[in-house]
């Protein structure tokens, strides 16, 4: 289970599967469980339709359960240890899902490489550390598991893509040419080299997701994301340039905002807006485990508490602002200024309901242009 929806369904699939196979041990795992690790082992909290709970990546403690070798009166097993490793599509009907053409997951690596970001739980609360396959080996994996399963098209799954990885596929753009892959990148510095992201057009980039977050350098500062706006234009001007898709994600309303900031970010995106294919426009979500809580007296909360009903298992707090500009302001200020931009809302009108980075990926950079 790695997002919260997916957990209903998975309690439900765990039943069915106690009905139908009682002898069977059922595991449960993934992102969703790991991040209530703290709660549910502090409670003591065991679901009936479960043998087992792994926290972290799951693979290692899977095989040793498959071979015999973990304790099987232990409830919850902890794994820390990621592994970089190659999928086996092979049980699968690719034909049988929903999607116009098949599209292959792969991660090329496990955590972030730069788990900087304050808001960001791979860097609040981290569950395990950071891998990855080594740069030149990720080519030939994408063009095997291309030619294996006859496939074109694959979304690399990755937090964020590593430099080396993106510099491996530019590197051999000629074999993967037929190739299309799209997945998220950091606003890195080596992007502003044009060079380098032709090539990565031709290696079969098709789209890259960015998090700029705000148009305020202060607030980035303040953010923990390593960009530079200065960088964050000439990517923008380069992607476009060489017909690669930017699936852009803003944030308004972090802790220490200003509404000063705000037109900050209004004012970047509509001096960029002829650049920026997608948008996505959020409100911050504190992380329940936010280092912005640690600093008392200096803070920029005033008071916080757990969101939702469902605490303990909560993953978000609430928080009022030290200031006079907090989430209630800002999503005022998303929902008047932002949306009522002539050039913000045409890119925000290519993203309608139900449309996600997945189906930008599919219909390409010019879905809904008027
Ligand atoms: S780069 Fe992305 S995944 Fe990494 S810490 Fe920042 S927001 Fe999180």
């Amino acid at each position: 289970m790695n997002y919260r929806h997916q957990v209903l369904p998975a309690f439900e699939l765990a039943g069915l599967l106690r009905r139908h196979f009682p002898g069977i041990r059922v595991v449960a795992g993934g992102g969703m469980l790991t991040s209530w690790k703290k709660a549910l082992s502090e409670l003591d909290l065991r679901f009936s339709c479960f043998d087992h709970i792994v926290f972290g990546p799951g693979e290692e403690a899977l095989a040793s359960m498959a071979a015999g070798d973990s304790d099987p009166s232990d409830y919850f097993l902890d794994q820390t240890r990621a592994i970089a490793f190659v999928p086996d599509f092979g049980t699968l009907r690719l034909q049988d899902y929903l999607c116009p053409l098949p599209v292959l997951p792969l991660s090329t690596s496990r955590g972030c490489y730069w788990s900087n970001c304050r808001f960001c739980p791979e860097a609040t609360a981290p569950t395990h550390s950071y891998t990855s396959h080594a740069p030149n080996a990720v080519p030939d994996l994408l063009l095997r598991l291309a030619q294996k399963h006859e496939v074109t098209h694959f979304h690399l799954t990755d937090n964020a893509i590593p430099l080396p990885v993106l510099q491996a596929l530019a590197e051999r753009r000629k074999d993967m040419a037929a190739l299309a892959w799209h997945g998220f990148v950091r606003f890195e510095a080596a992007l502003t080299d044009a060079g380098l992201v032709s090539r990565l057009a031709e290696a079969g980039c098709k789209m890259l997701q960015l998090g700029l977050e705000s148009g305020s350098a202060r607030v980035l500062q303040q953010l923990g994301k390593g960009t530079r706006l200065d960088h964050v234009s000439q990517i923008l001007k380069n992607l476009h340039q060489s017909g690669i898709a930017s699936y852009v994600y803003v944030m308004l309303g972090s802790p220490g905002e200003t509404e000063a900031d705000a037109e900050q970010t209004l004012a970047f995106l509509e001096k960029h807006a002829a650049q920026i294919s997608y948008l996505n426009l959020a409100i911050m979500n504190l992380p329940r485990d936010s280092e912005w809580l640690v600093e008392p007296g200096q803070s920029d909360i005033r008071s916080s508490a757990l969101l939702g009903e469902e605490k303990p298992l909560g993953l978000y707090r609430s928080f009022e602002p030290a200031g006079n500009w907090g989430r209630r302001e800002a999503r005022l200020f998303l929902k008047q200024r932002l949306l009522g931009s002539g050039p913000i809302r045409e890119i925000v009108n290519r993203t309608p309901p139900y449309f996600t980075s997945n189906h930008a990926f599919l219909l390409g950079r010019d879905a809904f242009k008027s």
